[in-house]
């Protein structure tokens, strides 16, 4: 363990561990099994590079996407570290690095996609491989949406190899997917590290969504010169959401599993390697993106599940930086995801289960109180009110809506049951629309009996009505119908408490906060971007990501503590040993011709 501290040093560059990652070290270099279950941007990578250094022999890394093995094993090298990954997009000299390096023994780290390994059953036998370290390890789960069926191959490997040791690192932690990835990955029950979920550098916040793209743009527009992810719900909304942003000025791409492999390859090679490019996508980017400065993750739409809302905004801020989130959602988005789940293959018991994790997210966006409790609370973790989200910044109230919700319900039977939403609110504000006067709608009792609030307002009941299954709303015609739980209701027997909804003229522009990371003085800043231009040359000229050279938060130190000598250099976070050696002098210079 103590060659272990030095390591994480001289190589990483990193003055301490991070909270959980020494633990599972120290269990890893004792030769335990381990299963980590550990929030994205956690630092599980160090949590098997660290010991496979200290062992004896090579580790087989399993990890699912060939972009990711790369930006790793460029990494590791960065760092004076013997790694290689055998893909298929290897060229003739990389596959002589790495073979050369094997036979000599000198390869610590080698990175294998799973279906490679079910063909490489020779070459395996043969090594000396001292551990198995399974990244993104709920690829194996049958039911889950990354399931990855080469994953398999891994137990089998693991049995070929004659029991070898096996680390398995995931950032998803349902009870369901981590049972199943012990029984398909280990031999026995693992040492298990479950890891606080808390991000607590992420900001949360949540919007109705009123007019989408502009919200997007301001959104966007204030947070210049920072990359981030913008989450669409169909690949066309990729299409439109990147044009849009480009119209206004936005180094935007758009990327999805529709698009021609050779062009998403180049997206998603920009942002990785660019600074301040923005990337309207599906969840088709995912595990793709270890990028460690992704500034804001936005949802354009409600995502799936409150699983993949918190893997998804997890992408932002791995680096530990502030980060920003924002998530819009409307009446569409939550008939686009019922439905999808009622009408997807899944056998019903898991369509049920489904629905559950949907409306736990609706919840979260319907919460009157703290964000990061809501969403902390389903993952049965118990957290005060954070003072970093929305509605901590600015508390909703609960009021008593009994009397709105039988205002809101008896306009849907006293209409029919047909109508559309802005009928509906047309009615209750007492709005003489050339439908309503047509169908004689402003002779009903319930016409014009809702002006105590505005549209915007009586939407968001609606909204919440629908949230908590009083209201449904058909397929087709998008009608809204009263459900069966909204008797009671009606009948003045129960009593229900909603969020109080806020005046559309009272909205405040939360989300055109500004950017969060600011240095103080502007010479701080000038010297950030020098040193900055500084990584950039590198980094092209050797045709790997920015961040590999240096990560921000390293350079931002610099710019603060602006050390003049090679030993100061070393004091800051992230610069290790053999980064020193390679890039030491040129970025002490930028410093002090500065
Ligand atoms: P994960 O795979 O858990 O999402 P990574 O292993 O990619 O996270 O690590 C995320 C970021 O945190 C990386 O930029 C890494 O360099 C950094 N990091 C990891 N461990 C430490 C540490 N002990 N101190 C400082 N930074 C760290
Ligand atoms: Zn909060």
């Amino acid at each position: 363990m103590q060659q272990a501290r030095h390591l994480l040093k001289t190589v990483f560059g990193h003055d301490s561990f991070r909270p959980g990652q020494e633990e599972i070290v120290a269990s890893v270099l004792a030769g335990e099994d381990v299963l980590a279950i550990m929030p994205t941007g956690g630092g599980k990578s160090l949590c098997y590079q660290l010991p496979a250094l200290c062992k004896e022999g090579v580790t087989l890394v399993v990890s699912p996407l060939v972009a990711l093995m790369n930006d790793q094993v460029a990494q590791l090298r960065q760092s004076g570290v013997e790694a290689g990954a055998l893909t298929s997009n290897n060229d003739a000299a990389e596959n002589e690095r790495v073979f050369s390096a094997l036979d000599n023994d000198s390869l610590k780290l080698l990175y294998m996609a799973p279906e490679r390994i079910a063909t490489s059953p020779g070459l395996l036998n043969r090594l000396k491989i001292n551990m198995l370290a399974v990244d993104e390890a709920h690829c194996v789960s049958q039911w889950g949406h990354d399931f990855r069926p080469d994953y398999l191959e891994i137990g089998r490997l693991r049995e070929a190899l004659g029991g070898v040791q096996i680390a398995a690192f995931t950032a998803t932690a349902d009870e369901e997917t981590r049972s199943e990835i012990i029984s398909k990955l280990f031999a026995a029950e693992p040492r298990q590290f479950l890891r606080g979920f808390d991000r607590p550098n992420l900001f949360l916040a949540f919007e109705p969504k009123n007019n989408p793209k502009r919200q997007i743009s301001e959104f966007v527009a204030a947070r210049a010169e920072q990359s981030g992810i913008i989450y669409c719900s169909s690949r066309r909304k990729t299409e439109d959401m990147a044009e849009h942003l480009r119209g206004r000025g936005v180094n935007a791409l758009a990327y999805h599993a529709g698009m021609d492999a050779a062009q998403r390859h180049i997206n998603q090679a920009r942002f990785s390697q660019e600074d301040a490019v923005v990337m309207a996508a599906t969840i088709a980017f995912g595990m793709g993106v270890d990028k460690p400065d992704v500034r804001f993750v936005v949802h354009a739409d409600l995502p799936k599940t409150m699983e993949s809302y918190y893997q998804e905004i997890g992408r932002a801020g791995r680096d530990g930086l502030p980060a920003d989130t924002l998530c819009l959602y409307g009446v569409e988005d939550i008939k686009l995801r019922r439905r999808q789940i009622d009408e997807g293959e899944a056998p019903e018991a898991r369509k049920r289960a489904d629905h559950q994790r949907f409306n736990a997210l609706l919840t979260l966006a319907e919460a009157a109180l703290c964000r990061r409790q809501t969403l902390l609370g389903y993952f049965d973790e118990i957290a005060l009110p954070c003072g970093h989200c929305d509605l901590c910044k600015n508390p909703r109230q609960l009021f008593d809506a009994s009397e709105a919700a039988q205002k809101a319900l008896s306009a849907m039977l006293r209409t029919g049951q047909i109508y559309g939403l802005e009928h509906l609110v047309s009615v209750l504000v007492g709005e003489e629309t050339s439908r309503i006067t047509e169908q004689r709608h402003n002779l009903l009792p319930t016409f014009g009996v809702g002006t105590e609030f505005d549209k915007s307002q009586w939407r968001s009941i609606f909204r919440q009505l629908y949230a908590a299954g009083y209201a449904n709303v058909t397929i087709a015609q998008g009608s809204w119908q009263v459900c069966e739980k909204a008797r009671p209701v009606l009948r003045g027997e129960m009593k229900l408490d909603l969020r109080f909804p806020e005046k559309q003229a009272e909205r405040k522009r939360s989300s055109a906060r500004t950017a969060p990371i600011e240095l103080s003085d502007a010479g701080d800043q000038e010297l950030l971007k020098a040193l900055k231009t500084c990584r950039t040359d590198f980094a092209q000229s050797q045709n790997v990501p920015a961040y590999v050279i240096f990560p921000d938060r390293t350079l931002i130190e610099m710019a603060q503590s602006r050390p003049g000598t090679m030993a100061g250099l070393m004091q800051i976070n992230g610069v290790g040993a053999k980064k020193l050696e390679r890039y030491g002098n040129a970025f002490l210079r930028v410093i002090s011709n500065h």
